[in-house]
């Protein structure tokens, strides 16, 4: 049964390519980098019988090209069956519990490409039974409960659909209508949803359709990007359908990953696994849920905003007590308690899983103390409910469990904050205490409480992050040589690649994949062209992400091990997917994501004032460049000296930004003219620089 690791040797394949779908536009290239969350439009290689392995005989590189699980990650999965209480059924019970039925085959095509599937639930059916040798059987364990999906009765009255997206929609009756929580990532999976509840609520005698009230839980799209995929943003104007959302819900929805959406988005790639396959040597599950539907976003804004605790509303006959949680597991988050029915909604603050203080793909520290408090605020407001139910996962029935779940969910991330900050004031840095660190047994035995989504480890750093910042005291690190001049020391120091490799097939031969991967990760940024050292990088890569428990972990390694053999995607995101959220975004947003991407060393001694006039909004804007910077101000009158002035609507302003809309095309549009000179005009816009949407991660270039 137990295999010695087979060493894996160079790949002979071509390097696969993703297509590109560039952008012929001049502003509009300029501009595509406003992504406004990191979600990604790629699609995976197609599959090839290549052998990237070459002659070496009794290496089994599997189905997608990677190496079978050693003796050493054999031994790692036996581990965690023997430490975790993986018979313990409840909470498959409790995932099950009121199915009204299940859509099958549970596949939503693309409004855009129709056909792609934008969510493909079949695709985890290999998901059953005991867990593979390549698969954490704890992360297994969670995926098979992430897979259960369906209309489920969660009390009377309240409703769930589940396993639709990576988020779940709830469905509150009210006296005229369905009060709709958290309407899923996208139109297209919003909307196969809520017609599948529909239909089964029509089977049963209650053909009620009517929408009465929405609410957004948080700020992050998979809680409302789907709004729009359900009802028009016209009947909700028309029928004056209250949107509930927590104070600073648009600002933070439209905005939170604007400036740094390019990397966040590439990054994504490899936290959501998005261009690995679904199998058992691929993506298996988020932790969160399956995984993000990559369809069309949409946004509404809110027309009752909640900021503080606790407010009270009634909405379409319903009591609804709100706490107002914000800079919590989202900057902009609630969580509600539905007196009438003694059950409440967590929102995202609590769910079934660590959360993440510091999310992979990139993005600002959350605060762990300010969100184990809201935790215990909540145990303490909610004492009376019976029945939780939440944004993610399954709920929970039984006021003594909720309670002790509470507590569990409060003590994971106080424990991490305070053990964290302990190990910090005595000098330790931020990796000693992410590998000293350990949840005392009472936490590390909730499932709840592991690391499926954010681990013990990266969240140790984020605490250390929080307070201390990117620098760990050490003068060493202070200002260490950049990575490849480091990575060539280092090849040198070892006395060459040859030598160098032999070290990490030592390791490998150990088990020990870190030490390798950090051998191995030098000599690809010294020698990028070494098909050697990627492919063995890639086998540590594998091992790996197969011992992983977190979701994103695995992805994160076999996506790098799926770069290092194919090489890097050319193309990310799709902007114009996005186009209903930029239609509502800030415009002041649009500008500071300009002034990220000027090329200052273009700008040199350039001192360009440029005038935008929304001829729609009848608002006026300057942008100016001094000192190699953009700024941007609101103007009230228009008389200060410009280059040129644009006069433009704001949609077609967004047009240029979703690349609908060419600047060619623009100046000779009836929507938009030009005073003052166009080729400054153009020379202007031609100062920022074209976003990367992709980029080399695992190798140098
Ligand atoms: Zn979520």
């Amino acid at each position: 049964m137990i295999k010695t690791f087979p060493h894996a040797t160079p790949s002979s394949a071509k390097p696969w390519r993703l297509t590109t779908i560039r952008s012929k536009k001049i502003l509009a290239s300029l501009l595509t980098s406003v992504s406004l969350l990191a979600l990604i439009g790629c699609q995976p290689p197609e599959q090839t019988n290549q052998s990237p392995i070459g002659d070496t005989p009794n290496v089994d590189i599997g189905a997608w090209g990677n190496t079978e699980p050693s003796s050493f990650t054999l031994a790692a999965q036996q581990d965690v069956l023997e430490q975790l209480p993986l018979a313990d059924q409840q909470d498959f019970k409790d995932a099950n519990r009121g199915l009204i039925a299940s859509l099958s085959p549970l596949k939503t095509a693309s409004l855009r490409e129709s056909e792609t599937f934008v969510w493909d639930r079949p695709a985890y059916d290999f998901i059953k039974g005991d867990a593979p040798n390549s698969v954490n059987p704890s992360l297994w364990r969670q995926a098979k409960l992430n897979n259960i999906n369906g209309l489920f009765e969660v009390t009377n009255g309240v409703y769930q659909l589940r396993g639709f997206d990576l988020s779940n929609m709830t469905l509150i009756r009210g006296q005229n209508g369905w009060i709709i929580v958290d309407p899923l990532t996208a139109k297209e999976t919003a909307a196969t949803a809520f017609q599948f509840a529909m239909q089964q609520f029509a089977a049963r005698g209650d053909n009620e359709q009517r929408i009465s009230a929405i609410i957004f839980t948080h700020s992050h799209i998979d809680h409302f990007g789907g709004v729009l995929g359900i009802l028009s943003a016209d009947d909700i104007q028309r029928l004056n359908i209250p949107v509930v959302a927590p104070q600073g819900f648009m600002e933070e929805a439209t905005s939170e990953n604007m400036i740094a959406g390019t990397a966040m988005s590439r990054r994504a790639v490899f936290m959501y696994g998005k261009n690995l396959p679904r199998n058992e040597r691929g993506h298996v599950d988020s932790g969160l849920g399956k995984g993000p539907a990559f369809g069309e976003f949409s946004i509404v804004a809110p027309n009752t905003l909640v900021g503080k605790t606790v407010t009270e509303l009634t909405l379409d006959g319903v009591n609804f007590q709100f706490q107002y949680t914000p800079e919590s597991e989202a900057p902009a988050e609630f969580t509600f308690y539905l007196p009438q029915l003694k059950a409440f909604c967590g929102g995202e603050v609590v769910s079934r899983n660590m959360h993440n203080l510091y999310t992979l793909r990139g993005a600002k520290v959350r605060d762990a103390l300010k969100w184990s408090g809201y935790i215990e605020e909540m145990r303490q407001l909610y004492d009376g409910a019976d029945i939780y139910f939440a944004s993610h996962h399954w709920p929970m029935w039984g006021h003594d469990r909720i309670q002790e779940f509470l507590k569990q969910q409060r003590d994971t991330y106080k424990y991490i904050h305070d053990q964290t900050v302990r190990l910090m004031n005595k000098g330790k840095t931020p990796g000693d205490i992410a590998e000293e660190l350990q949840l005392p047994e009472s936490l590390a035995q909730a499932f709840s409480s592991r690391g499926y989504y954010g681990t013990v480890k990266h969240n140790a750093r984020a605490v250390y992050q929080g307070y201390l910042g990117w620098y760990d005291a050490n003068p060493a690190h202070l200002d260490p040589l950049p990575n490849i001049e480091r990575a060539k020391g280092y090849v040198a120091l070892a006395g060459g690649a040859d030598k160098l490799i032999a070290e990490a097939r030592r390791a490998m031969d150990k088990g020990n994949y870190r030490w390798a991967s950090e051998l191995l990760n030098h000599l690809v940024f010294a020698q990028p062209d070494n098909a050697l050292a990627k492919e063995l990088l890639a086998a540590n890569y594998d091992q790996l992400g197969y011992q992983a428990e977190s979701g994103p972990w695995r992805d994160v390694y076999l996506t790098g091990a799926l770069e290092l053999r194919h090489g890097t995607p050319e193309k990310g995101i799709n902007i114009a997917t996005m186009k209903d959220m930029l239609l509502l975004t800030p415009i002041e947003n649009f500008f500071d994501s300009m002034a990220v991407r000027l090329k200052a060393e273009d700008a040199t001694d350039k001192d360009w004032r440029i005038r935008l006039h929304f001829t729609d909004l009848k608002e006026t804007y300057l942008l100016w460049l001094e000192n190699s910077v953009l700024h941007h101000a609101r103007e009230t009158n228009s008389e200060s000296d410009v280059n040129a002035t644009l006069n433009l609507t704001h949609p077609l302003f967004v047009s240029m930004l979703t690349g609908e809309a060419g600047l060619k095309d623009t100046l000779f549009s009836d929507d938009l003219s030009v005073d003052g000179s166009r080729i400054d005009l153009v020379r202007f816009f031609s100062l920022f620089e074209k976003p990367a949407t992709s980029f080399a991660i695992v190798t140098p270039e």
